[in-house]
């Protein structure tokens, strides 16, 4: 028989779904898998079964609803002052993750490299290997993440068609700094290169500091593509509703992309996350500050149970060293331990890496979850942990 696609064929199945049906089959809290326990707002859930009722039930524009693309640019009006044409420069998708996928077929050509940056959420390599192009890795290291300029500017080459930044970023929770930002805006202006913004966690920042996106910077609009998620944004992750917006020669062709994926995405749901984009300022800033309490609770636990925390300064999730509490095993053994022997499900952290040679003592803890939950989880850490020592 004829080999497969070796950018999917050689692949495992995700981390996540490893995870959280580790999670089911022994009853583990699951702090793996990044998703809320609570739904997200009931009048955006209201206003999607409204439409489900009384339609549209067809065919939306392949576009996107039009009232969610403007609600996408008034979104990146107001929080940004980012101009972008609803009609030509907004694009519905079916998740970020096929956001990003459309993105990165329509941009890159065989041949191309993408610079990544290391650790990396799972669905760009694959996709970037399937449009025939060279995955580039940029390592941060722990526990500060900070960017290696000399690294990252050595990664850009003639062949560099784009980055992919992802700010906040999955798994770290780092927030990439102005500064930081300044420097990547630089190597794509000498370059001629692109970026793929994958800003799903754009309203998850904690500590009062807003978000800033690289398409706002002096320059780059023309070069960068942001993409949300209302997964995100609104805690409906299961919706897979995402969008993107860029300059028109850019987000065009992504649309040609996205017309051979899935041409469309449910329109009644894209009808309650346009009434969610128009929500008022304090459903983003008290989202925000919920999450940071959460953060706040989980990671005191993690510290109290004797893990070292590494910062977090948005997003889900908060990392823990494991070394020298718990039995001495390489991350992945480490949660697979974790979830059958003390009931908690983490996420080990070398899976978010595509070269050899990862980290393996950090493993990721997802903090979006009731308090209580939170509180069982280190309470069993707590206890097994004693019984392990
Ligand atoms: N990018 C990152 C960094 C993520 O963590 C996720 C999480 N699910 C996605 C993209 C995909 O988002 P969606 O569920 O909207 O496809
Ligand atoms: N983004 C989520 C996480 O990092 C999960 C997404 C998925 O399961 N594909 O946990």
């Amino acid at each position: 028989m004829k080999s497969l696609n070796p950018a999917f064929a050689g692949l495992g199945t995700t981390i996540f779904t490893v995870m959280s049906a580790l999670a089911v089959e022994h009853g583990a809290i699951n702090l793996g898998q990044g998703f809320p326990d609570e739904d997200g707002p009931l009048d955006i859930r209201e206003a999607a079964a409204r439409a489900l009722i009384d339609g549209p039930n067809q065919y939306p524009p392949m576009a996107g609803v039009p009232a969610l693309r403007q609600a996408v640019a008034a979104h990146d009006r107001r929080f940004y002052g980012l101009d972008y044409d609803w009609a030509s420069e907004t694009l519905v998708t079916s998740g970020a993750t096929e956001a990003l996928t459309a993105a990165l077929f329509a941009l890159l050509s065989p041949g191309d490299e993408a610079v990544v940056i290391e650790p990396l959420y799972d669905c760009y390599v694959p996709i970037i290997r399937a449009a025939g192009a060279v995955p580039v890795p940029v390592r941060l290291q722990p526990p500060d993440w900070r960017l290696p300029a000399g690294e990252l500017a050595a990664a850009f080459g003639p062949r560099t068609k784009l980055l992919v930044l992802n700010t906040p970023m999955n798994p770290t929770g780092k927030v990439f700094t102005a500064a930081e930002l300044g420097l990547i805006a630089d190597l794509l202006r000498a370059r001629d290169a692109y970026a793929l913004c994958d800003e799903v966690y754009e309203h998850l920042v904690f500590s009062g500091a807003g978000h800033l996106p690289l398409a706002g910077l002096d320059g780059m609009r023309e070069r960068c593509i942001r993409v949300g998620s209302a997964g995100k944004t609104f805690s409906l992750t299961g919706w897979k509703v995402g969008y993107l917006s860029g300059p028109a020669a850019l987000i065009g062709t992504v649309a040609k992309a996205h017309q051979f994926l899935t041409f469309t995405t449910p329109p009644g749901l894209q009808i309650g996350v346009a009434a969610g984009l128009a929500k008022d300022d304090s459903y983003f800033t008290g989202l925000a500050a919920g999450l940071e309490a959460k953060r706040d609770r989980l990671r005191a636990g993690l510290r109290a149970v004797g893990f070292q925390t590494l910062p977090v300064d948005g997003s889900y999730f908060v990392t823990a060293d494991v070394r020298g509490v718990g039995p001495d095993l390489p991350d992945d053994d480490y949660c697979r331990w974790l979830t059958a022997t003390i009931g908690v499900a983490a996420v080990p952290v070398s899976a978010f890496y595509m070269a050899d040679d990862p980290p393996r003592h950090l493993i990721r803890f997802c903090f979006c979850k009731r308090d209580e939950v939170l509180d069982a989880a280190v309470e069993r850490l707590r206890r097994g942990l004693q019984t392990a020592a």
